[in-house]
């Protein structure tokens, strides 16, 4: 089999690797050939979990990137990627809202006036549907059944009594 007759730039030693079949040229340095692609790489996921677990506990991004190791850019970009992983961050986000909720409300009725005024008012002036521009209705919070969803539509006067 004929040699490779290109030579090494700096030590200007011949290549001496197999040539390529109508080459004078090994695969390496002909240049009609294309170098092997390494394998294009799996994107990590096994921090989801635990992020999402992270977002259940603080309710707080920044928090539950901390508690994995990742950083902000990637949490984000997978936010972007995967719808999936958006609607069980979104998800996550309202539990663990629920769960600050749940423990302010125990702490404001056992010590804190000012904590339970201020409970008082987000729950009162935090609307729990919108309307867009668009018309569309958004849920805060999407109700699990029509019955619910029709209740908090009466509830913002949306939907007649
Ligand atoms: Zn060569």
């Amino acid at each position: 089999m004929p040699r490779c007759k290109a030579t090494a730039p700096t030590t200007g030693k011949p290549c001496r690797k197999d040539a390529l079949i109508g080459s004078e040229l090994c695969y390496q340095h002909d240049p009609n050939t294309t170098p092997p692609k390494p394998p294009p790489k799996q994107p990590d996921f096994s921090w989801h979990e635990g992020f999402l677990t992270g977002l259940r506990k603080h309710a707080n991004v920044r928090l539950a990137s901390q508690s994995v190791g990742v950083g902000r850019r990637l949490v984000y970009d997978h936010r972007e990627k995967y719808p999936d992983f958006a609607q069980a961050w979104d998800d996550a986000i309202e539990d663990g809202i629920d769960t600050l909720e749940a423990i302010a409300y125990k702490r404001a009725m056992e010590s804190s006036d000012t904590l339970m005024i201020f409970l008082l008012k987000a729950k009162r002036y935090q609307p729990r549907v919108s309307i867009e521009h668009s018309g569309a209705i958004r849920f805060r919070r999407e109700p699990q059944t029509l019955t619910e969803q029709n209740e908090v539509l009466r509830e913002h006067g949306i939907l007649g009594v």
